[in-house]
């Protein structure tokens, strides 16, 4: 019988049997026994259940998802209902073209999801009336807190103190306060429209439209804390945008929120995009990625990703924030139904909501008088009963107190639901009003009403037709290389097969349609699926407790940190401030530490890339009473397993430190070893990764946390309770994808998921076997073998011939592949993942393309080709530029468009040739560029 293993593992018994022998070793057992150190390894197994089919377990997912209930949610709070158009359902979000890319680190073949990319910021500039956006947060919670610091980094007040008017979302409160208290930032809660500024305060959150659904004029409050110094933030919401004064035209300095009602399912409360936007003079200090216009060589217009000098990778401890992974597959869904309504259709759907929550207010004369979607209605005592009345028919209403209830419409409300709502407040309903007539902005003050236009761009205003829109989506799509046309070996990122069964549950409406803040008679579904990942993760890690919050690795390492940060402070150890961090570690680490409030103390690295015990020593000693943590990835960022691993956990533990393993690379320890039991105390994970939730050309992600006994208390909670630390807007963060991981290992068992590790392993060694006498392997372990990534040093090529490490990965475009990871974690090198997924005639592929390319260098090196006028040097080479009827290289255009390997029929033809990054950081643009820019190309 064919296995979902047998399927998800590339190379098979006969291809597993040549790899073996060409690495000399007789079956993967013996190499797994010579790579893995024995002080870690596990030989328990998993305690998992068996092996389940593609259709057992479809089945098994069928039965969760209908233990959820899908109901018609009013419960707002920045989640919706809205329409995913189904062509955007399609052709985005199911859609492997859009949901395998990789984050847009290789511009060159990414050029589709870039453009969808600055679309998305021009929307976002555009509805905020801001400057500069950028390419997504990781929800609105996060992007409120990341406009904090954005504030404390630019406003020159040296007071702590950041208020929060108290008509803002209670979760959004939550991640504020957890993202504050490590910072020494003071948050302090005030209700504006009753309580005065403080005078000394640098910044300033408010909510637009408030949680209470009062739409309040802000710009005297703008104004007042900009007299004091201070910087503001004002929350809005995009739909209610296209309606009422934007937040840059009221003085607001930043803008943050998220784009879920623009077609992204709710999902139980994520993915979605969150979006972060700042006034010009900001930009340099905006966290998170950025999407700019520059040129290719041959003087073409092309997007990449701008200032990439402020990444976490290259700033570490000073980075502005952590953030890598964010949410751009979402981001791509939410700009595309902007694309597919333009401002008119957009115009229109709030207009409706509007409409709705106008009706809906005569009703319950509430005696609100501004207000976009949200009503308000005080019901002294009967709270409770209202909202129970309503949510036996099948609509959920907002409890706020005994008294107190809220009500959201949104673009899937009808007139039935208001009757519902009418009914279980037990009022009459009013006489249909007909489409009142003129009335559509009639709750909106005059004074707030927008008057000003957006999404004027082409872009816009073009593909409102379904052909129009598929074709578009095609068009993108037919730019970009992703995991549907081949292998994407990218070291630490693991890309492996995203299957069809593990995607297919994400659309269901038992799972997509379920709001976050649900009563829970409704998530029951979800709350079991949770329980189980959360239970199986825990048994493959070790470790006794695992939240699934963390929306991104980077937040995972956040909550891990804050969890020994507490848990120090529990045992009155508040002096413990210090984390040792090896200078191999992922930039995130760092960048991490210091948004716990730990300090980053560095801890060298040995001629093999282990980290230096001797240095570890010297530097436990330094900081003896003041040891946190020590935060190090395993198996190490150079793809080794570390026979020092646990000599390490031991010495931080004698010192009074917590041991932080930075899980991304579990890939090469899944069944074989477990970091809960060699010695860690807390780890995190990537779903994304390890557990084949797709990249989505870079996000959505998640980022579990684990931990052993003695931090479970600290790990995050449900942000709608008290003292929650919650490090995302929604209590399972982005449960929506959970089911992909759940079907993964579902469908594994214990012996596929070994197996899956064991290939990875053994193709990792294949590719530096086959690559190591072309291209010197960095770094190796006992007898000369690699974990499951292997680094491959071209810095002896560059220093000899010139051809650098940007050559290398631009021509492999011209062979028909994507780079591996380029410069980390060693500067001018090359690090290769292949994972298991891969089988032998896409690994033989890869290996033979870098061979050939080993040897045009060998031309280059021999003089045959003049250095900087060569194919690597003028890679990639576009169809355009190959069939222009002008040469003047000296070489063949066969040599440039068809190098050897390359099947002339399915050619992956780049659409532009090697982008000038630095020229356009000169001249940054980040918005969709007038069309008479491309003039004359
Ligand atoms: C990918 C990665 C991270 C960051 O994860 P994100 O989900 O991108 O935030 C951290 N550490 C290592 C070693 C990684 O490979």
């Amino acid at each position: 019988m064919t296995t979902f293993a047998s399927r998800h593992i590339g190379p098979d018994v006969d291809e597993q049997a040549h790899m073996l022998k060409a690495i000399g070793f007789g079956s993967v057992d013996e190499l797994m026994d010579a790579a893995v150190p024995e002080v870690i390894r596990w030989r328990g197994g998993l305690d998992l259940p068996p092996a389940a089919s593609e259709e057992e377990a479809v089945a098994e997912l069928r039965e969760l998802a209908g233990r959820n209930r899908v109901s018609r949610s009013m419960i707002g709070q920045g989640y919706y209902g809205t329409v995913t158009p189904a062509v955007i359902r399609r052709n985005v979000l199911e859609s492997p073209a859009w949901y395998t890319a990789y984050t847009p680190y290789q511009p060159e073949i990414s050029q589709g999801r870039l453009e969808a990319l600055l679309n998305f910021q021009t929307m976002v500039t555009d509805l905020t009336g801001l400057a500069t956006a950028n390419a997504s947060m990781l929800d609105e919670g996060t992007a409120a807190a990341e406009a904090m610091t954005v504030a404390r980094r630019a406003s020159r007040h040296k007071s702590t103190v950041y208020v929060v008017d108290a008509d803002t979302y209670a979760q959004t409160v939550a991640v504020l306060r957890t993202r504050a208290e490590p910072l020494g930032i003071e948050l302090r809660v005030l209700d504006l429209a009753s309580e005065p500024l403080p005078e000394e305060f640098f910044g300033l959150h408010l909510q637009y439209p408030g949680a209470s659904g009062v739409l309040a004029d802000h710009a005297g409050l703008v104004e007042l804390a900009h007299e004091r110094g201070a910087l503001v933030t004002v929350a809005a919401d995009l739909l209610a945008l296209t309606l009422v004064r934007a937040p840059g035209e009221i003085g607001a300095d930043i803008a943050a929120g998220t784009t879920q009602r623009f077609g992204v399912p709710l999902g139980f409360g994520g993915p979605h995009a969150g979006y972060l936007a700042v006034r010009a003079g900001l930009e340099r200090s905006l966290p998170g990625r950025l999407v700019g216009v520059s040129r290719d060589a041959d003087g073409a217009s092309a997007y990449r990703l701008a200032l990439q000098t402020r990444e976490q990778h290259i700033r570490r401890e000073k980075a502005t924030s952590n953030i890598c992974t964010a949410q751009v597959l979402l981001a791509v869904m939410a700009s595309m139904y902007a694309v597919y309504h333009g401002p008119s259709g957009l115009r229109e759907i709030a207009e409706r909501v509007h409409r709705r929550a106008v009706r809906l207010e005569e009703g319950l004369r509430t005696g609100s008088e501004a207000f976009f979607d949200t009503v308000r209605a005080r019901v002294p005592g009967r709270a409770e009963a209202v909202v129970a009345a309503a949510a036996g028919r099948g609509v959920d209403l907002r409890l706020v107190d005994a008294d107190t209830v809220t009500v959201s419409c949104d673009e899937t409300t009808t007139e039935a639901d208001l009757a519902v709502v009418w009914d279980a407040f037990g009022v009459a309903h009013p006489a249909a009003a007909g489409e009142h007539e003129g009335g559509a902005v009639e709750r909106i003050p005059a004074g707030l009403r927008r008057t000003s236009g957006y999404l004027s761009h082409p872009v816009f205003n073009t593909h409102h037709s379904e052909t129009g829109m598929l074709r578009y989506l095609r068009r993108l799509a037919d730019r970009d290389y992703a995991l549907d046309r081949g292998m994407i070996p990218l070291g630490s990122c693991t890309m492996k097969l995203n299957a069809t069964t593990e995607m297919e549950p994400v659309s269901w409406p038992e799972f997509a349609d379920i709001h976050p803040y649900a009563p829970a008679s409704r998530a029951a579904g979800y709350e079991q699926m949770v329980a189980q990942l959360e239970g199986w993760l825990a048994e493959i890690t070790g470790y006794d407790a695992v939240s699934v919050q963390p929306n991104a690795g980077s937040q995972g390492e956040l909550s891990g940190l804050l969890a020994i940060r507490r848990y120090h402070r529990s045992r009155g150890d508040e002096g413990r401030t210090v984390c040792l961090i090896p200078s191999s570690a992922h930039g995130t680490n760092a960048a991490s530490a210091v948004m716990a409030g730990l300090r980053v103390v560095v801890v060298g690295c040995d001629d093999r890339g282990n980290v230096d015990l001797a240095d570890l020593d010297a530097k436990i000693e330094k900081h003896a009473g003041e040891l946190a943590a020590i935060m190090v990835t395993y198996p190490s960022t150079h793809g080794v397993y570390e026979a020092g691993i646990a000599d390490l956990c031991a010495k931080v533990h004698d010192a009074g430190g917590q041991v932080y393993v930075d899980g991304a690379n579990l890939n090469a320890l899944v069944g074989f070893a477990r970091p809960g039991r060699f010695g860690a105390d807390v780890s995190h994970l990537n779903l994304h990764k390890t557990f084949c939730i797709p990249h989505g050309g870079g996000g959505p992600g998640v980022g579990p946390v684990a931990v052993r006994a003695h931090l479970a208390g600290f790990l995050p909670g449900d942000p709608l309770r008290d003292g929650s630390h919650a490090v995302a807007a929604a209590a399972h963060g982005s449960a929506g994808i959970l089911p992909i991981s759940w079907a993964y290992l579902r469908m594994m068992g214990p012996e596929g998921l070994t197996a899956a590790t064991a290939v990875a392993v053994l193709s990792a060694n294949y590719v530096a076997a086959r690559l190591r006498d072309h291209y010197p392997v960095l770094y190796a372990g006992a007898g000369g073998l690699v974990a499951h990534e292997c680094i491959l040093d071209l810095r002896p090529i560059t220093k000899a011939h010139g051809v650098s490490v940007d050559d290398v990965a631009k021509r492999l475009i011209d062979y028909g592949f994507h780079a591996p990871t380029m410069s980390f974690p060693v500067a001018g090198t090359l690090m290769v993942e292949p994972t298991e997924s891969e089988d032998l005639v896409e690994l033989d592929r890869f290996c033979d393309a870098m061979i050939a390319i080993r040897e045009e260098i060998g031309q280059v090196a021999a003089g045959v080709w003049p250095g900087g006028n060569n194919p690597l040097s003028n890679a990639p080479h576009t169809a355009a530029c190959v069939s222009a009827d002008e040469w003047a290289y000296p070489y063949p255009r066969s040599v440039a468009g068809f190098p050897p390997g390359v099947d002339r029929a399915s050619k992956y033809w780049p659409p532009v040739r090697r982008i000038d990054g630095a020229y356009g950081d000169r001249n940054l643009v980040c918005a969709c560029p007038s069309p008479d820019a491309y003039e004359g190309e």
